[in-house]
């Protein structure tokens, strides 16, 4: 069911399909492919995102959005919406992302991020396009034996989460060698955080955020009282933990590079997209601190079950193969989060956007209801 009137309309401007597309990089991603001159589709669920996202896409391109709500595991459905716009191109965000909430619900995550990438690759075998961008993540690479990981580093996936992207790529080879016409961009992210600097859209967790940037934001803007630090004596410059944060915009210019690149007919690839340089926890409170000029409490807490001291990546091989690298520093990242969290201290649910830089971003407001959302908000989990 087409979500927007315009969703049929002929159109010169080549389409990607965003499976996911509704949520924290998918919308991201959705921004940066209209300003390369893309025309995306998006196809979500809802079932874990807002459809509030959709009116905020349309203020900050000043283009209709067009979004096929529905679920990838529908094959035929999917086969339908990618002929219907004839997709040139797709990229699979769509999925669950906890990695402790996978070890409780391991079917529930083999379903959805594995049965949902089988189905989309059938349901794309039913038409010409044969270009996929993958949503993987490094944590298929499990405990690294060093620092930087390279795509070469073994994968060693330690939850049922990493396991369903390694088996994900682990088709996706498989597919590549029994039909070369495809061309499959794996991408493996490291630690994406931040916003777009208009404050319009950002990472808006439904539930109880693991991860410590989301953390970090609720408790400045007063959601929470205080963070917990997890380990103070790990063999770090500061003791805390290391990570490549990177930001969601840059993220987002890597998927239009992996498209590009696939367009162009680059052969398939699996790459890094991280900064290659790591912050310990420390670092990331500090700068948030400096940000929002709010003080983080924080206390120390036992190490985290699982967690390693030091996980940043080599992005030489991205820089090769799309010509991309993270432009953004940590101090960047915190200050877009903040905006973002700021402006929308409840996420999407907060209401009208509260953003000091909307004007600077917002063309003519475009929305009208897409026919079909109404009845959205009862499939949240
Ligand atoms: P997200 O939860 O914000 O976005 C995922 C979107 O997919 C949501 O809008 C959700 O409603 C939708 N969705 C889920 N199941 C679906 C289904 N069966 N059919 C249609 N839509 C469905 O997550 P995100 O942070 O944007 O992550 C996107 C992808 O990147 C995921 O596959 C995730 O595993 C991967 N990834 C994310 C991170 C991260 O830290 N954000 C890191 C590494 C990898
Ligand atoms: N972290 C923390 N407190 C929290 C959440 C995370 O100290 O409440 C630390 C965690 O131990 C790690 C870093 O922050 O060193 C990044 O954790 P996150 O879960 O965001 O990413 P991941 O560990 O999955 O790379």
């Amino acid at each position: 069911m087409p979500a927007h009137p315009a969703a049929n309309s002929e159109t010169s401007l080549p389409r990607v399909l965003l499976t996911g597309g509704a949520g924290y990089l998918g919308s991201h991603t959705y921004v940066a492919l209209r300003e390369a001159g893309f025309e995306p589709v998006i196809v979500d669920n809802f079932s874990n995102s807002d459809p509030a996202v959709l009116q905020r896409l349309e203020q900050l391109t000043g283009q209709p959005v067009l979004c096929e709500p529905g679920d990838v595991g529908q094959t035929a459905w999917l086969s339908g919406v990618l002929q219907r716009h004839r997709v040139r191109a797709v990229i699979h965000f769509a999925g669950l992302k906890a990695v402790g909430e996978s070890v409780q619900q391991p079917l529930r995550y083999y379903r959805t991020n594995v049965a949902g990438l089988l189905s989309l690759l059938e349901a794309m075998q039913g038409t010409t396009c044969r270009q996929l961008v993958f949503s993987s993540s490094a944590t298929v690479y499990g405990e690294p034996a060093s620092a930087p990981v390279n795509e070469d580093a073994p994968c060693a996936p330690q939850s049922p989460y990493a396991h369903s992207k390694w088996v994900g790529e682990q088709m996706l080879n498989a597919l590549g060698v029994s039909e070369p016409s495809w061309q499959m961009g794996v991408l493996r992210y490291f630690n994406p955080v931040g916003a777009h600097p208009s404050g319009l859209i950002g990472e808006d967790p439904c539930d109880l955020p693991n991860n410590l940037m989301p953390l970090v934001s609720q408790v400045a803007v007063g959601r929470r009282s205080r963070l917990q630090v997890f380990g103070k004596d790990y063999a770090t410059p500061d003791g805390t933990g290391v990570r490549d944060y990177v930001h969601v915009c840059d993220l987002a210019q890597g998927h239009v590079a992996a498209v590009q690149a696939l367009l162009a007919g680059t052969p398939s690839f699996t790459l890094n997209l991280g900064t290659g340089r790591g912050s310990s926890v420390l670092e990331l409170i500090r700068a948030f601190e400096r940000a929002s000029g709010r003080r983080i409490e924080f206390s120390f807490a036992a190490r985290r079950p699982g967690d390693v001291a030091t996980y940043f990546a080599d992005v030489s091989r991205a820089r090769e193969v799309l010509g991309w690298q993270a432009t953004r520093g940590l101090d960047q990242m915190c200050r877009d989060a903040w905006h973002w969290q700021a402006g929308n201290p409840l996420g999407y649910r907060s209401g009208a956007p509260a953003s000091a830089e909307l004007g600077t971003h917002a063309r003519q407001p475009v929305h009208r209801p897409p026919a079909g959302l109404q009845a959205l908000p009862a499939m949240r989990a």
